[in-house]
């Protein structure tokens, strides 16, 4: 059989359906559907997604050639339908062309309306419809869309004025008035006369008045528009392949704009922001659908209580709502039950939220589109569980309707979407860390510490942070920093805080000396307001009303679901115990990471750990050392008791010395005071900790292997907590960790001494506990001997931080200044450090996996890195097998519900 190219619908048939959305568009297969189960829709067909192929395969002529005999026949169908015909002076049929992927791809590619109208065509249609302002008005609009998208006369350049806009606004003028309702009959006919000339001046020919021309050259522009510049860049960001090509959808049109019992409007069948189970939508009496969405007349609202509820906030009285805002409800009452109805029927149909386009036309009622609803977060949750309840869907459909991104925003502060539309954004960096903060310009840590103090709220502005900052980055309400990537030390700290962080700002110059931010072309002092959307990366002058998150029923009976279908666990990455306890609320089921470098910032720890790295000697590097472990082992007490019955990763300590010292002169001075040492040796320390790539350095396993000391001490105090819980009746679980592990000797080293000094504590004591001992996978050596470390190691944790830093070789503190042009220019599809490199670093991950197994089936995997939270990377995590993935605390939830619905 030949193949066919056009599925045509109308009267309650319809030769597509719903799951032919590949095929028909989604748009097309909605259309047909509608028609199935009896929604009212003006007749039409839709041309496939293939023919869009074939037409940049073979080209336009042949691809006409091939349609036209089945496009012929369908408008013949439609004139039947309609009782009129294409293209006929006296009884005249009009369509639409519309473009339709099988992705909804809002207003990307084009659209014409009123086809089929003429010189000749025009009077038929006057003399029929009585209403000559209309047809008018139609031909000149129709003439427009036709001439900015058919034949190319729209201005490529923003800055450009549109030829058809300005012949308009030269007529206004000369007319005296002010909007395009105001001018005459005569005026549109003079207005039709200058669009044409228009045309014939710029592109050489006469506008076509043959109706099948103009559709042919409709049909081929909405095929042009799949290879326009905005519908190229829609799909590289949306991830869809050019190869599905666009539908075109030709349809009777239906005019709204032909008095006062014709209306057109657009409806969600609930809330879309907030999920209530509500019809929210808005009309307008006499007008076509471009009018509602182009803002020249206040649309009004479909439901009387949405009429009221609009009118208390325009603090407009019931009177004058009912006299001059009325709802569909109150003015087309008919109409309106019809329409509630088909919003029913269509969403029980469809088991979601949907999204509809309307007309009326002179008492008719038709429906135009309908589509699974664009929802916030609160409202995709709520939405699905009110679903769940009501018996429409199953647990399953739940979970695969979550998108765990969106789940973010139930966690954190928004900014109040009202407050943001009068704010000026200055800048854009990295999405860091979710939620919105507003505060005070600080520029160090102390300022950020002590302003919070006396009542303050302030934004840390750096160039870049380092543990130095971390009490300043607790203070704060938010972080914003202008060097940097996702997995920089600002946004990994903040993400595990919870606190608000926009890095890598590029376009930001922040000058420390004058406490100064230059941003826009304009100077922000230290003290003034701006606000950050660690969401978007968004940055705002000036002070922004936010929102606080709040976690309801619906969110915890989503987080049962995913713990119900999930395979892996989920971990999280915490180094407190109050970040513990926020993760375990969130349903973490262990620790994956706890960083032990970030403990030695706090109150007197500095100074000891300072002590230990300015010894000259073991025995003063263990005295140091002895100092400290006290407070390590206070502060494994608390996390391990937070985790109680679950496992407790703990890192031993990971990055270089100089990290820790001071590197200001000022700084220095007190350090050689306090430490009875004179400046010189502190400087000259310092200068020895100096390494050209610190990162590729003395840093992880290297520092316990050279300083065994310090492994010796952070084994004991992790012990000794354990054993100290234990004595309390409490559960602890830990599990020791070697960092930055690249060859089983170095491996192996270490872990001989973590065990030996367990064992030695357990005689001391005459108890023990269980406990393991595995590594980190960072760096890619590490992962091809795998099958070496397995035979030591209880488990495996990969650092995908690390491990992309060094497969790709991009500095992940430096990758700011580069990464994001690289995603720009198509280089790399997605940030490495946000999203898996599944092609590269994933595959060192994979043979690592099955290295590791094949030595020990049994290892424990997991993942630590910032990918642990990410729900593209959960999913490859739960693809190859591992046991569970650990993020910060506020990624919990996304990664439950993403390890899910990985499982389904
Ligand atoms: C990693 O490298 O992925 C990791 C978790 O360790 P860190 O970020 O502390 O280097
Ligand atoms: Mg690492």
């Amino acid at each position: 059989m030949e193949k066919k190219r056009v599925y045509t619908f109308g009267d309650g048939k319809a030769e597509g359906k719903a799951e032919m959305k590949n095929l028909l568009g989604g748009k097309g297969a909605n259309l047909a559907e509608m028609n199935l189960i009896g929604v009212p829709v003006p007749p039409g067909f839709t041309i496939t997604t293939e023919s869009c192929n074939e037409y940049y395969e073979l080209g336009k002529d042949k691809v006409v050639e091939l349609l036209k005999p089945e496009v012929d026949v369908a408008i013949a169908g439609v004139e039947k339908l309609m009782d009129s015909k294409f293209g006929d002076i006296e009884n005249p049929l009009l369509v639409s062309v519309r473009s339709g992927a099988r992705a909804s791809m809002p207003g990307m590619m084009d659209t014409i309306l009123n086809l089929g109208l003429n010189d000749t065509v025009v009077e038929g249609l006057t003399k029929k419809t009585g209403n000559p302002r209309f047809v008018w008005d139609s031909y000149r609009r129709f003439i427009q869309m036709y001439g900015d998208v058919v034949l190319g006369m729209k201005p490529e350049n923003k800055n450009d004025i549109d030829p058809f806009e300005e012949i308009i606004e030269d007529l206004k003028k000369e007319k005296g008035v002010e909007l395009d309702t105001q001018l005459s009959v005569a005026d549109l006919k003079e207005l039709v006369a200058k669009f044409k000339a228009a045309v014939k001046k710029q592109t050489g020919s006469d506008f076509p008045e043959s109706a099948y021309e103009q559709l042919w050259g409709a049909v081929c522009s909405v095929f042009d528009s799949w290879m326009n510049d905005r519908a190229i860049l829609y799909r590289k960001m949306e991830n869809i392949p050019a190869e599905w090509g666009t539908a075109v959808n030709v349809q009777a049109m239906v005019f709204g704009n032909m008095g006062d019992t014709s209306a057109t409007g657009v409806c969600f069948t609930r809330d879309a922001a907030t999920g209530e189970n509500n019809l929210i939508g808005e009309y307008l009496i006499n007008a076509q659908g471009e009018d509602v969405v182009a803002g020249i007349r206040t649309p009004l609202q479909v439901t009387k209580i949405g009429s009221q509820s609009w009118a208390k906030l325009a603090c407009i009285s019931e009177e004058e709502r009912a006299d001059k805002y009325p709802s569909m409800e109150e003015a087309l009452p008919e109409i309106y039950k019809q329409l509630d109805t088909y919003q029913r029927k269509l969403e029980n149909h469809y088991k979601d939220m949907q999204d509809l386009e309307f007309t009326v036309q002179e008492g008719k009622l038709w429906m135009l589109q309908t589509r699974n609803g664009k929802r916030t977060g609160a409202a995709m949750v709520k939405i699905a569980m009110d679903m769940l309840r009501q018996g429409k869907i199953d647990e399953k459909t739940v979970l695969s309707r979550m998108d765990p991104n969106k789940l973010d925003e139930l966690l954190h502060p928004v900014f109040d979407t009202d407050a943001l539309k009068q704010v000026k954004v200055i800048g854009k960096g990295l999405a860091a860390s979710p939620g919105a903060a507003t505060g005070k310009i600080v520029f160090n840590a102390d300022d950020a510490s002590e302003w919070t103090k006396r009542g303050e709220k302030v934004i840390m502005v750096r160039i870049e942070t380092s543990p130095e900052d971390l009490a300043g980055m607790a203070a704060a309400e938010g972080i914003l920093t202008a060097r940097g990537g996702m997995t920089s030390h600002a946004a990994v700290v903040a993400r595990g805080m919870g606190k608000c962080c926009v890095s890598g700002a590029g376009s930001l110059k922040i000058d420390y000396v004058t406490k100064k931010i230059e941003a826009n072309g304009k100077a922000y002092s230290e003290g003034d307001f701006i606000s950050i959307n660690g969401s978007t990366g968004d940055i705002y002058e000036g002070q922004v009303a936010t929102k606080e998150a709040e976690l309801n029923e619906d969110f915890t009976a989503i987080m049962e679901l995913a713990g119900k279908y999930t395979r892996m666990s989920v971990r999280t990455n915490a180094d407190t115990p109050h970040d513990a306890q926020v993760a375990r609320k969130f349903g973490a089921q262990g620790i994956g990471l706890t960083r032990t470098e970030h403990m030695f910032f706090e109150g007197d720890r500095i100074k000891a750990m300072r002590e230990m790295i300015l010894a000259a000697t073991t025995e003063d590097r263990e005295k140091a050392l002895d100092k400290l472990l006290p407070y390590q082992r206070n502060d494994f007490e608390g996390i391990l008791s937070a985790m109680e019955g679950y496992g407790v990763t703990i890192r031993l300590l990971d990055p270089p010395l100089h990290e820790f010292v001071p590197h200001e002169a000022k700084a220095q001075e007190e350090l050689a005071k306090e430490m009875g040492v004179s400046v010189e040796t502190v400087k000259a320390k310092v200068n020895q900790l100096h390494e050209f790539n610190p990162m590729l350095g003395h840093r992880g396993c290297r520092l316990g292997n050279t300083y065994p000391e310090i492994t010796r001490m952070q084994t004991r105090a992790i012990i000794e907590a354990a054993l100290n819980l234990k004595k309390k009746g409490i559960d602890a679980r830990p599990e020791i960790m070697v960092p930055l592990t690249g060859e089983l000797k170095e491996y192996k080293m270490q872990a001989d001494i973590i065990r030996k000094t367990a064992q030695q504590i357990f005689a001391e004591r005459g108890d023990q506990i269980d406990y393991l001992v595995g590594t980190m996978i960072e760096i890619p050596r590490a992962c091809l001997v795998a099958h070496q470390i397995a035979s030591e190691a209880d488990f495996f944790s990969f650092g995908t931080n690390d491990l992309t830093q060094m497969t790709f070789g991009y500095s992940r503190d430096d990758a700011g200044t580069f990464l994001p042009i690289y995603v720009d220019l198509g280089i790399l599809k997605n940030d490495p450090f946000q999203t898996i490199d599944q092609e590269g670093v994933g595959q060192l991950m994979q043979i690592a996996v099955e290295r590791g197994r094949k030595t020990k089936q049994n290892i424990k995997l997991g993942i630590c890195g910032e990918h642990g939270g990410e729900p593209s990377s959960v999913e490859f995590c739960n693809r190859l097998g591992m046991d569970y993935v650990s993020c910060s605390p506020f990624r919990v939830p996304i990664a439950r519900v993403a390890a899910a619905k990985a499982a389904l």
